[in-house]
């Protein structure tokens, strides 16, 4: 009787379930370790707001250009009213259009900083987003400070036609204005960081970090794949596979990020980091192997030799969590199927419904493109 009287005060959506490893996991644990799956240490989409958080110093961030806003100059409707798309995504996220940019502070050191919310319109990059960028980006030149760009994207959002296709060229003239006046620009691509983002300032960092696991690329796999007619190599599009051939410089865990990105700025700036007084938010993921040694208690506890193998290359998450019938180098063919999982992974996250709406905006985005440039898209297709 009591134990039935519990069980109905129980909050739903206690417990989610890893869209890598499958396992249940606690959510207020996958929450303290900045969303990170304690077990198999899959990277949850963050949205902009938490990834300012997780990123910058406690109230530091400075928000410019808040009020941008998107318009539908195409009056465009696919399966939905370009208009209606944007409605409902700004009342659903709260923001304007998918870029959230400002200057903050990373361990006291002034950045100037942009983050793509990948919940708006599959973090698509339309005007008021190729704008964002361009402004912050003159933002870092004026004020002479490090910029930080997070990319998570569909690509360029075809609802906006050849207009957000120019934004490829408006951003990359902006930080080829930032190249000249020695500027300096770290480029986090996070998971999915596809078609027109990755094809221009996405790939034009001084230094170019990748979460995990994320998938990076152009067109998706399965895209590339029945238009050459050819096999695709083993884990192609991985952040891992990216890292190997020299498109990415470092893979970093969250659990690190914020460390790591204020280390290379400081060694940039000639600053030296100084984590602001009482701030303990990285305590329960910065010793991410006493959090999880606390997880070895109970049978989970290899999860702490994977997390440490984080920054060399992940693969080996995907092999154990996997059907791991080969070797270490099967674990980046499995991660192109993890791409798939990857691109869908919104939807295993609490923000479900907003996902399955963010899958089904870039996947209209690609219907009516040429089907080039939404990777994540046609992964769920
Ligand atoms: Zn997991």
């Amino acid at each position: 009787m009591r134990w039935k009287r519990r069980k109905k005060d129980m909050p739903s959506g206690l417990w989610l379930q890893c869209p890598d490893c499958k396992k249940p996991i606690f959510r207020q644990e996958m929450e303290k370790r900045k969303k990170v799956c304690p077990d198999c240490s899959y990277h949850f989409p963050l949205n902009a707001a938490e990834r300012i958080a997780a990123t910058l110093d406690e109230g530091s961030f400075d928000e410019m250009h808040a009020d941008l806003a998107p318009s539908d100059r195409l009056e465009f409707v696919d399966t939905k009213a370009y208009k209606d798309r944007l409605d409902q995504a700004q009342a659903k996220t709260g923001l304007k259009d998918a870029a959230v940019v400002g200057v903050g502070k990373i361990k006291g050191i002034d950045v100037a900083f942009g983050v793509l919310d990948f919940s708006f319109i599959g973090g698509s990059m339309g005007y008021v987003v190729g704008e964002k960028i361009a402004r912050i980006t003159e933002t870092a030149i004026e004020r002479n400070l490090p910029l930080i760009l997070f990319s998570g994207s569909g690509g360029a959002r075809m609802m906006e036609g050849a207009i957000s296709l120019m934004q490829m060229g408006k951003t990359c003239a902006a930080l080829a204005r930032l190249d000249e006046a020695k500027g300096f620009y770290v480029s986090v691509l996070t998971n999915p960081t596809t078609g027109g983002v990755t094809a221009s300032y996405a790939s034009m960092g001084d230094v170019t970090i990748a979460e995990p696991g994320a998938l990076i690329g152009f067109a998706g796999p399965r895209v590339i794949k029945t238009t050459i007619k050819q096999e695709l190599p083993e884990g192609f599009q991985t952040s891992e596979f990216m890292l190997e051939h020299g498109f990415v410089d470092r893979i970093v865990s969250r659990a690190k990020l914020r460390d790591e990105l204020a280390h290379i700025i400081g060694y940039f700036t000639g600053v030296e980091p100084q984590e602001p007084e009482g701030d303990d938010r990285d305590a329960a993921t910065a010793n991410d192997d006493s959090a999880t040694a606390t997880a070895a208690d109970d049978p989970k506890g290899k999860s702490k030799a994977k997390a440490k193998d984080k920054s060399k290359g992940k693969g080996k998450d995907k092999e154990k969590s996997k059907d791991a019938d080969t070797g270490s180098s099967k674990s980046k063919a499995d991660a192109s199927d993890a791409d798939s999982r990857n691109a869908k992974a919104p939807a295993a996250d609490d923000r479900s419904d907003d996902s399955e709406e963010s899958g089904d905006e870039v996947g209209a985005g690609s219907k009516s493109s040429s089907g080039s440039r939404s990777g994540s898209a046609d992964e769920k297709s």
